[in-house]
């Protein structure tokens, strides 16, 4: 397949979509602007990739030069920069560092952090920007599927752990990865974190989010479960805390908000969608196992 001309194409697509919105006709916009969005990520797909790290970050260096010719703004480039020295020191960005960008809808203006002023370049209102977000798992569930599946999925890690001898459980799989034993210490430390926030952001207004309780859990072996079963059981009884927290406050309390780190301000839906769709994706590494 040949994706040469498809800036090309891309372009003429979105420039019809803004006519055809202006016209009210939103789901003829809508598909040219899904076309717009696969056509740029096919193209990113099938494209060589820098194979190593050392390669990502003197790439992320080289297209600085060609954004400068595009006017991306300056500090877009130079938090970009500063995410490639992170990375090459092997270290995360810090949200002061890299905030959310937003991008106008209309005319493609990008700045780095919330806008409070109309787009200097076509004044669209600041409220109807494009906000990136990390992750699109912070977004993915609202509190009622959050609800329903964080009460689901623990079901799926049960069958792993069932009739199953402790050898069998720490046992590595052929074709490389975990043994049954890690995804379920794994999932122990993820609900272990994600139990933590969650009441500290119902106890405290705007509170720092670090990962602490469960470094001071790692600290304490005496506390350290021993068997697989064992952890999960950790993993359950965890769990069954954090939905009862969660079905005793009031919905609006699912808005309160908390400090991240890396991530900035975040919302305890926004951290719960976070933990639970972040334990889905473990699904395919149960089905992989119990086959
Ligand atoms: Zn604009």
């Amino acid at each position: 397949m040949n994706y040469t001309d498809w800036t090309d194409i891309a372009t003429r697509l979105n420039a019809l979509a803004l006519p055809l919105e202006d016209e009210g006709q939103y789901n003829t916009a809508k598909l040219l602007r899904a076309i717009t969005e696969s056509l740029a990520r096919r193209a990113a797909y099938a494209a060589e990739k820098p194979a190593d790290k050392n390669s990502i970050v003197a790439e992320l260096a080289r297209l600085d030069s060609d954004l400068a010719r595009l006017e991306v703004n300056a500090d877009v480039r130079a938090a970009l920069q500063n995410g490639a020295a992170s990375f090459a020191q092997g270290k995360l960005t810090r949200f002061r560092d890299i905030p959310n960008p937003y991008v106008c809808r209309t005319c493609g203006h990008l700045v780095l952090d919330e806008p409070k002023e109309n787009c200097p370049t076509c004044g669209a209102r600041p409220e109807t920007f494009i906000k990136f977000m990390p992750n699109y798992w912070f977004d993915a569930l609202d509190p009622f599927e959050a609800m329903t599946t964080m009460k689901q999925t623990p079901a799926r890690f049960a069958e792993l752990v069932e009739n199953r001898t402790e050898q069998e459980l720490e046992r590595l799989p052929e074709n490389g990865g975990w043994a049954i034993r890690n995804v379920i210490m794994h999932l122990r430390d993820a609900q272990g974190v994600l139990a933590f926030r969650v009441n500290l952001i119902v106890e405290q207004e705007n509170p720092p989010l670090e990962s602490l309780a469960v470094y001071a859990w790692a600290d304490k072996p005496q506390e350290k479960p021993e068997t697989t079963r064992d952890i999960f059981d950790a993993y359950m009884n965890s769990r069954r805390e954090t939905i009862h927290t969660l079905e005793n406050i009031p919905l609006k309390d699912w808005w309160r908000t908390g400090q991240h780190q890396e991530f900035g301000q975040v919302t305890l839906r926004q951290q719960v969608s976070y933990f639970i769709s972040h334990e889905i994706t473990h699904l395919p590494q149960v089905d992989a196992l119990l086959a």
